[in-house]
């Protein structure tokens, strides 16, 4: 480690760099050293190999290398791209209360499996399982690590050797994102696809004729990234469940994101299907994601008939994709209050929700605001201007939100540099950039930042 330092010292403009550099709290200088060494000998292979760099060309190389490496450290992001659920910047945030029991159960222990009555060894997530299946008029319901785990492990409970044919309609083959696709969700769950029906037009006949002594469920899939216009018929859930059952079959719905609102009640946007409606139509289990508009931490949900969640519950598999007690913490807050909140329609504290529910004319003001803290220059740089949100993540694509925008232009700086600066922020402001302008759009940008976008815009803009 020694030479390690030794490195370091020897390039004093990366050592100021790094004393700097990340924006809550320093890097780890054993980590700047090993980075910078790895660095050096990067450049003397190169050396070797006949490239004749000046010491100051690698002294800045390795400075931005360094700068780009610290970037990477996970901190907080201020979101101003208008995407509420966006999965690069990590989803939904957490309402205060969920995060605050974290903490307080992450520093000490907790009965996660204990009977505090009785002293005894206890049911893991049993308050969460019940408060889940009360909220989603579910005779049972548990959680796993994310919606993808939720649907494998139902799929390999319901498919055995010789009967694990699952039919699903073409027009439901979706790729969720990451390029995961439902087919090979299915293919690492042991299951066989039944693709019925064509992509725009599937029939409760096209659903019939495929079932044969093999099939061992019916699956419907959201279509929650994309959406489907025109000449286009499906069954509804009611006819597939009657035929389903008639036939001695489970209906399975993955509902991706599942709203547990109605999200047309919050604002003029689309009806995201619930779970309740799911389960009121007659489907057996529904899976949804915890992070995307139920607006708690990465989780899957499972909620449905008691047999088929209980024999889930007994696969060896699950304990592969068992919530962890942090994770079981904010869920049981987040869910805690929807039951708290007077519902159908009170999204407060699911800072997402609240997000959709915010009124465009409060934007505005507030983006009036923020302009008016900047010095008479800077302000000459910005305006405001009409914008669209959207919920994102995977949810309603054909949504749009009425929104308010700050856009941002330097007279001196490139406007895609403009743009690094402001993400390379302390704090980090994310904008989108959108004819010649940065823009920053008002509804994900929590009221409370609005004091952090005033610091950031000048300190880019008094560059
Ligand atoms: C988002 C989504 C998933 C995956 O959810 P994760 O929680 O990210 O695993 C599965 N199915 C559909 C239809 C989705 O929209």
């Amino acid at each position: 480690m020694a030479s390690h330092h030794q490195a370091l010292r020897a390039l004093p403009s990366v050592e100021i760099l790094a004393t700097t550099l990340s924006g809550q709290s320093p890097l780890p200088r054993a980590l700047v050293t090993s980075f910078v060494q790895r660095e050096i000998n990067r450049h003397r292979h190169a050396i070797l190999d006949g490239a004749t760099p000046t010491r100051e060309q690698i002294e800045n190389d390795i400075a931005s290398q360094l700068r780009a490496f610290a970037a990477s450290r996970l901190q907080p992001v201020i979101n101003a791209t208008g995407v509420i659920i966006h999965t690069n910047l990590g989803r939904s945030p957490l309402g205060i209360h969920a995060a605050n029991k974290l903490t307080e159960i992450a520093t000490g222990y907790c009965n996660l499996e204990f009977n505090l009555p009785e002293g005894t060894r206890g049911k893991r997530a049993g308050y969460l399982e019940t408060a889940l299946a009360s909220l989603l008029e579910a005779e049972d319901a548990t959680a796993v690590n994310n919606c993808a785990a939720a649907l494998v492990i139902t799929l390999r409970h319901l498919c055995k050797a010789g009967k694990n044919e699952v039919i699903v309609s073409r027009g439901e083959l979706v790729e969720i994102g990451g390029g995961f696709r439902i087919p090979e969700i299915l293919e690492t769950s042991g299951a066989q696809l039944v693709e019925v029906g064509a992509t725009n037009k599937t029939h409760i006949k096209d659903y019939a004729n495929a079932i044969t002594a093999n099939t061992a469920m019916i699956l419907k899939v959201h279509r929650s990234n994309f959406y489907l216009g025109g000449f286009t018929a499906e069954p509804t859930t009611i006819e597939l469940a009657e035929l389903a059952h008639d036939r001695g079959l489970p209906l399975i719905e993955d509902l991706g994101s599942g709203a547990l609102l109605n999200t047309d009640e919050l604002a003029p946007i689309d009806h995201e299907p619930t779970p309740q409606q799911a389960l009121r139509n007659g489907v057996d289990l529904v899976c949804f994601s915890g992070d995307k508009l139920l607006g708690g931490p990465q989780s899957g949900i499972i909620a449905g008939k008691h047999k088929l969640v209980a024999g889930i519950k007994k696969e060896p598999f699950f304990r592969a994709v068992r919530c962890d007690k942090l994770i079981l913490t904010v869920l049981q807050e987040c869910i805690d209050t929807y039951l708290s909140n007077r519902l159908p329609k009170d999204p407060s504290n699911v800072p997402a929700l609240d997000f959709i529910a915010h009124q465009t004319e409060t934007l505005r003001q507030r983006a009036e605001n923020i302009i008016a803290q900047l010095p008479d220059a800077n302000q000459a740089l910005c305006a405001i201007s009409p914008s669209i949100a959207r919920t994102g993540g995977g949810t309603m694509p054909q949504s749009e939100i009425p929104s308010v925008a700050i856009t941002v232009t330097a007279p001196n700086t490139s406007i895609t540099k403009l743009a690094k600066n402001l993400r390379t922020g302390r704090p980090a402001v994310v904008g989108t950039v959108e004819e010649g302008k940065v823009r920053l759009d008002m509804r994900t940008i929590f009221p409370h930042q609005d004091g952090d976008i005033v610091t950031v815009l000048n300190s880019v803009l008094s560059r």
